[in-house]
């Protein structure tokens, strides 16, 4: 047992831990935000309509992604609902979604009375596998909600193909993934909508927000998802309408989230060039360990890490995922087990299939339930998954360090 010599005491068992500086930290707000602030309110008006902010960070918005329309929203929950609202998704509707999620991808579908169904994902890049989509997809089927896990891009081109064949929308859940880049285009632009969060966790915060692309460049759709978040008042130009042709919600986004949003839209591309280069290090660095399997981006796509979620293969290993886990911590480097505790079909709404109080619709036009074992990739991840933080004022000593964290503790390990 030669290696037994690269092995060092643990921290967890009084040796010296790896991490002896503290975490590169910084401010995410400056005078920047407080300008756009001030001019705001100076306007003497915080409605979007009338202000200038919401419209100046949509245009700049528009601008990065190089696309003609968006539209703002209260949250990236919002963003998603208008999406499915616009997109006429509605009572009955079957939805293919991922099960290692935030609710904020759900709640959208059961308020517009649709069903959740849940595909499985890929081992490795935790994304929603096309194989078990199409499997998934019934006469009842009418969008897939992809999620971006953690910043990185969904395989868009099998899943497109599958829409078209099946005529689904498909809406882009990009909460966690500003600036990826699936085979080169930016995700949010390839399916019919594109959904952002700007809640206060996410890569940029307007403390809470949303926005939704529109991916046809068609007029009568941007009226249509403008229409949906703002109570089917329809704004545009000068003419406003009140009429109600249908139920929307009103989810619009005040001028103060808008002026927040213009100064940190400015930081996006530096925020996501930081997170990409710390987290394809971290691969780089933990690749090729005994019974570590990284966070895999395919080739020729970009992550921006919302955050780094490596996997283990005890097998490989002497100690479980949470001996790891607690190892890691106690070397100085935080780290949580799996991201959610559990695939997000096990939650009550969907064992007691309880979306209202007191009755079950609208799972019971179906007779859908959610049982233990439906997506085996999903819940094998969650058990097996050790999470790391990914930031942007980290320092590049930081992820090394990381790296050599995770090194020592596999070192220990192995078998
Ligand atoms: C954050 C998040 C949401 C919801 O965004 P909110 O702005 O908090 O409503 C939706 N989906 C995913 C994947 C998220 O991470």
């Amino acid at each position: 047992m030669g290696e037994k010599t690269t092995q060092e005491k643990l921290a967890l068992h009084g040796g010296p831990k790896v991490k002896e500086t503290p975490f590169g930290t910084g401010k995410r707000f400056g005078f920047e935000e407080v300008k756009e602030l001030i001019e705001a309110l100076e306007q003497n008006t915080l409605f979007y309509h009338q202000g200038n902010k919401v419209k100046t960070f949509l245009r700049d918005f528009n601008d990065l992604y190089q696309i003609d329309y968006s539209v703002a929203a209260s949250s990236g929950t919002a963003a998603i609902h208008v999406a499915l609202g616009a997109a006429g998704i509605t009572v009955g509707d079957e939805v293919i979604t991922s099960p290692i999620t935030d609710q904020g991808t759900l709640i959208g579908i059961l308020y517009q009375n649709a069903i959740p169904v849940f595909a499985d994902l890929d081992p490795h890049t935790y994304n929603l596998d096309p194989a078990s989509i199409e499997a998934r997809i019934t006469k009842r089927t009418k969008a897939i909600v992809v999620v971006h896990l953690a910043g990185n891009p969904c395989d868009m081109d099998p899943i497109m193909e599958l829409a078209k064949k099946h005529n689904l929308k498909v809406i882009e859940d990009c909460a966690q993934s500003y600036m990826a880049e699936y085979k080169g285009r930016l995700v949010g632009t390839i399916g019919d909508y594109g959904c952002f969060s700007t809640n206060d966790f996410k890569h940029i915060s307007t403390g809470d927000g949303g926005i939704v692309t529109i991916n046809s460049g068609d007029l009568d759709d941007f009226h249509k998802v403008h229409a949906f978040a703002d109570k089917n008042y329809q704004r545009f130009s000068n003419m406003v309408s009140r009429a109600m042709d249908y139920l929307a919600p009103n989810y619009r986004m005040t001028e103060l989230q808008g002026a927040v949003g213009i100064a940190q839209l400015k930081k996006l591309p530096a925020i996501c060039g930081a997170r990409q280069r710390y987290g394809d290090r971290i691969t780089a660095g933990i690749t090729g360990l005994p019974g570590i399997r990284p966070h895999r981006v395919k080739e020729g796509n970009r992550s921006t890490y919302w955050f780094y979620m490596l996997r283990l293969d005890e097998s490989e290993l002497t100690c479980t995922r949470n001996e790891f886990s607690k190892a890691l911590s106690a070397e100085g480097i935080p780290n949580t087990i799996g991201y959610i505790p559990d695939v997000v079909y096990m939650q009550p709404m969907f064992q007691n299939r309880q979306a209202y109080l007191n009755n079950h619709f609208p799972f019971d036009l179906t007779g859908i339930t959610y049982e233990r074992g439906l997506c085996p990739n999903a819940e094998n991840i969650l058990r097996s998954a050790v999470r790391l933080t990914v930031n942007e004022f980290f320092t590049d000593q930081d992820i090394e360090d990381m790296i050599s964290g995770i090194r020592k503790v596999t070192m220990f390990y192995r078998k």
